[in-house]
């Protein structure tokens, strides 16, 4: 458990050592999912291991997802049998041995009704199978995700009250993952790589890439430091054009409305509606544990400057809204709207495909002035595949990570929902730090967690707990209330020690 603890003292005292000489096996740079992964990978198989990130843990595109561990279904429709392949398979591991207390079956109904005419609706159904057929391959049994099948209109409102009656003849019935949130599923495997004895570094910004190392300042100090390594592997996601010129990306948005759940009549299932015109491309609103659901997703070109916090445009608002519509009895607009985000998806340059699908693939690319390798692309899903494919271009070492459980996978103790369903078997410890009640009516966040993200899970800022480590941030309401808490719970917290907020920065 020390081990896996990971606070500022700790920081501190591992950014010293590392800034005094003490080389490493392996640098990373970037604390996305893709950073800690390889970290995760890497220290798992005895490589000492620092990982410099220059904000927080999940700053970057890693808490902007649809927070699924999807089986690669949309794959199919593009022929992409090996990704497909390779996305169930991994969210066989992360349901079942990696994270199952973090990834849960979520039901998805797709409408079979005017905008789904009878063979769209027939192919659908294949691909469903197909997926079924995947999930088999990959050992995830029916009990955890059902195979698909048709259901009743009836059985389709029950599941999604708001699904408009008028012209539906029923619904497809099938079941994919869901996360309770990604940045947490980063900090459980940055976490794991720490108890691993990988040393973890945010407000760390690499400034430059050498041969035997990096350079780097702390982002709270302003010192600058260098670290000596073997070896170098970049994850800095979106940014990777950044530190080696050899990776060139053609980033693109993808944007989320977040809805209470309410509005849509608290559905218990997701609802997955085929986009007119688009190849391949749904619009879905998914029900989430907060009570929330969230309707996304779409897929703008996001040439220029990658902005430290993308946001939604007013058009692709209108056009979520306008989709998700079309299926729903409900008419949705922007005083619906309780929270909005968008995440850029690092997308390799160069290829005519259409850039959400490109995105799904991940690239390990050798920048050949200073040797470092950059892990691009990829999902959430596949990290662990992604994470392995880089680690071995550095070791022989046989890779660990598909059998090795995540801090918090394991059998929960009494505690409140929430916490068991963010902190697993960790929960019972979270609940002894401090108030399990709300902060306020309706934020779901409380005093123990902001204790325990404090001690355990390297939370510096306010804006660290807000949001990364709860979340609140995604609805502007909860995150005033869990800033002014947090405030308070940082010891010795003063907006002196403030890292200064990244300027805006260029992709090539
Ligand atoms: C809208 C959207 C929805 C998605 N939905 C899903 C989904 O439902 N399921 C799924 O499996 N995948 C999904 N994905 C894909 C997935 O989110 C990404 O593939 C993944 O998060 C990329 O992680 P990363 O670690 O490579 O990049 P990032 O998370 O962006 O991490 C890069 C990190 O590098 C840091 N960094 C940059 N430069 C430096 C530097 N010089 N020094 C130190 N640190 C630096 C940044 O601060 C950042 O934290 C989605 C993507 C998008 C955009």
């Amino acid at each position: 458990m020390t081990g896996a603890s990971l606070n500022a003292a700790r920081r501190a005292a591992e950014l010293d050592a590392l800034a005094s000489g003490e080389a490493v096996d392996l640098v990373v740079v970037g604390g996305g999912i893709t950073g800690a992964g390889v970290a995760l990978d890497a220290a798992s198989r005895g490589l000492s291991v620092a990982l410099l990130e220059r904000r927080d843990l999940a700053h970057g595109t890693s808490r902007w997802s649809s927070k699924l561990i999807h089986g690669g279904l949309r794959y199919l429709e593009h022929r992409e049998f090996g990704l497909a392949w390779e996305s169930a398979r991994e969210r066989a591991l992360l349901m079942g041995t990696i994270a199952p207390h973090l990834v849960r079956p979520l039901p998805f109904v797709t409408p079979l009704d005017a905008g789904m005419p009878a063979r769209k609706a027939a192919k659908t159904h294949v691909g469903l199978r197909i997926g079924d057929g995947l999930r088999i391959g990959a050992r995830t049994s029916r009990r955890v995700l059902p195979p698909a099948r048709r259901i009743s209109a009836l059985e389709a409102r029950r599941l999604a009250p708001a699904l408009a009656e008028g012209g539906l003849r029923g619904a497809l019935l099938s079941w994919d993952g869901q996360l309770e949130d990604d940045a947490r599923l980063v900090v459980a495997v940055a976490r794991t790589a720490a108890a691993h004895g990988a040393r973890i570094l945010t407000y760390a910004s690499v400034t430059g890439v050498r041969d035997d190392g990096v350079d780097a300042v702390d982002a709270l100090t302003g010192a600058a430091f260098s670290v000596r390594a073997r070896h170098v592997i970049l994850a800095t996601g979106v940014w990777a054009g950044e530190l080696s010129p050899a990776v060139e990306l053609r980033p693109s948005r993808g944007s989320h409305l977040l809805v209470p759940a309410g509005r849509l009549g608290d559905p218990r299932a997701a609802v997955n509606v085929p986009v007119p015109g688009g190849r391949g491309r749904w619009v879905f609103a998914l029900p989430r544990a907060d009570g929330l659901v969230a309707i996304g997703l779409t897929d703008v070109a996001a040439d220029g400057p990658v902005p430290d916090e993308p946001a939604p445009s007013a058009e692709e608002e209108a056009t979520l809204l306008e989709h998700a519509g079309a299926a729903l009895e409900v008419s949705l607009g922007p005083e619906d709207v309780a929270g909005r985000y968008a995440g850029l998806r690092p997308l390799l340059a160069g290829s005519e495909t259409e850039t959400a699908d490109l995105s799904r693939r991940h690239a390990v690319i050798e920048d050949p002035e200073t040797g470092a390798l950059t892990a691009v692309g990829g999902k959430l899903t596949t990290y662990r595949a992604m994470a392995q494919d880089a680690v071995d271009r550095i070791t022989e070492q046989p890779c660990r990570t598909a059998r090795l459980a995540l801090v918090g996978a394991g059998a929960a103790a009494a505690a409140p929902p929430r916490l068991i369903r963010r902190f697993g078997a960790e929960a019972a410890a979270v609940a002894e730090l401090g108030s399990t009640e709300p902060l306020a009516p309706g934020v779901p966040v409380c005093e123990a967690e902001l204790r325990w993200a404090t001690a355990h899970e390297l939370a510096i800022t306010p804006e660290d707990l807000s949001d990364r480590r709860t979340r609140a941030g995604l609805v502007p309401e909860w995150r005033e209330v869990v800033l002014a808490a947090a405030r308070a719970t940082i010891p010795g917290w003063s907006s002196a020690v403030s890292p200064p907020p990244t300027s805006t920065t260029s992709t090539s």
